[in-house]
């Protein structure tokens, strides 16, 4: 079986959560609360099920990474955003010696909200485990050691105790993985940036941020719907509304909901993840999105139902 594990989910720049956000949230718990029975913990879990995930959970603030569970031994990640530190932990946690481990992080490209996590990565410092860093840009190296210079950062790259390697892919090829074929394309983004599928056991997941669509080219969009074809799920950039795709922020590299919806609808999907959320939503803005992608995918319904949910930090999809 293969599992998507979401640790970071926010795009540009991690952000967090408020004491005036915390504060709406209780302030709606205690609202759900009033005249119903409290005395049992199973009443207050009633009362928490009542509310929306805005009010009674997060969408959480680190940058992208995503944990790809093949069913093979090693991990797969997608990029390094701040989201890297928690699944290091957890990566830490899980075996007992904490050595011995190989990590394949499949980097879509070089911006700073993918990158930064690396600094932070436990696992990289331990002697024994495995570090192979994947990637089409030439610069793949260069940016991860400089992100570690002075005045930038304190600590350099030879401070890592793992054995950190680079693997420069080349678009539209497939590669085989510990047991996982992987093929990367190019999307169109400031500098370029890189999709990947994975394929394994029967089943297909795309990882496809930080992509910009030019919906008047239908080359493009051909490319795009076969890159999706018939995927068990797709973690597509979502991060502004359609209005904002078509006008101000056409040329600024990203996608929207609409758009991933059009997309998986051609391309057959079976699950679009929304995903690299605009640092302004809050909680509710995120919910109101997904609701509104929800809607317009029941009234586009074509033979094929798509199921629709916003990625946030801690949302496991198994397929
Ligand atoms: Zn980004
Ligand atoms: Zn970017």
């Amino acid at each position: 079986m293969m599992r998507a594990r979401f640790w970071g989910t926010r795009g540009s720049l991690p952000v967090a959560l408020t004491a005036a956000g915390v504060r709406l949230k209780l302030l709606a718990a205690l609202r759900a609360a009033r005249g119903r029975p409290l005395a049992t913990e199973s009443d207050l879990e009633r009362v928490l099920a009542s509310l929306p995930f805005a009010e009674s959970g997060t969408y959480g603030g680190h940058s992208s990474c995503v944990q790809i569970e093949t069913g093979g031994f090693d991990y797969f990640v997608c990029d390094m955003g701040s989201g890297l530190r928690p699944f290091g932990h957890a990566a830490m946690a899980q075996r007992s010696a904490g050595a011995g481990q190989t990590f394949h992080i499949f980097l879509s490209h070089l911006h700073w909200d993918h990158i930064m996590g690396l600094p932070f990565f436990v696992p990289a410092f331990v002697p024994g485990n495995r570090v192979r860093v994947y990637g089409c840009h030439d610069r793949l190296e260069a940016a991860l050691l400089r992100q570690q210079e002075q005045p930038s950062f304190p600590v350099d790259f030879s401070i890592f105790g793992a054995k950190i390697e680079f693997v420069r892919l080349e678009p539209d090829r497939a590669y085989e993985i510990d047991g996982v074929k992987v093929t990367p394309m190019l999307q169109r983004h400031g500098g370029d940036s890189y999709g990947y599928r994975f394929e394994a056991q029967g089943k297909a997941v795309v990882y496809s941020t930080d992509s910009e669509h030019p919906l008047e080219q239908p080359g493009h969009t051909a490319r795009f719907v076969e890159f999706f074809r018939d995927a068990d799920l797709v973690i597509f950039d979502a991060m502004y509304s359609l209005a904002d795709a078509v006008s101000i922020k056409a040329d600024w590299g990203h996608s929207s909901n609409i758009v991933g919806v059009e997309l998986c609808q051609m391309a057959g999907a079976k699950h679009l993840c929304l995903f690299h959320h605009e640092p302004v939503f809050d909680d509710a803005a995120i919910d109101a999105v997904l609701a509104e992608t929800r809607r317009l995918e029941e009234i586009t319904r074509g033979a094929k139902r798509l199921r629709v949910s916003a990625a946030y930090d801690g949302l496991e999809i198994g397929l």
